[in-house]
């Protein structure tokens, strides 16, 4: 159910970052898992490979970094650190 909301959230984000820019296709996207969102970089890319089916972002190259503090204000989240466009 929380994995759930945040794959729905994230892909929210990419969608919009998208639409803003006109892009016709997202080629890569950078993420950050927090320490508490019981994902592990494997497990994120089965996620993503279902979330984005038919969007924008379908196909998109991903980078995956793994955050070990589990203090940190957004360790229960997704960041969206970076969306890599085409035009
Ligand atoms: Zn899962």
């Amino acid at each position: 159910m929380h994995e759930a909301s945040l794959m729905k959230d994230l892909m929210r984000k990419i969608e919009g970052v998208a639409r803003e820019q006109n892009a016709s296709r997202v080629l890569g996207i950078s993420v950050r898992l927090g320490a508490l969102s019981h994902m592990s970089a494997s497990h994120f890319r089965e996620h993503f490979a279902v979330a984005s089916r038919g969007s924008v972002a379908e196909g998109a190259r991903l980078r995956i970094e793994v955050l070990s503090d589990m203090n940190d204000p957004h360790a229960l989240e997704i960041l969206l650190e970076n969306v890599e466009i085409a035009e």
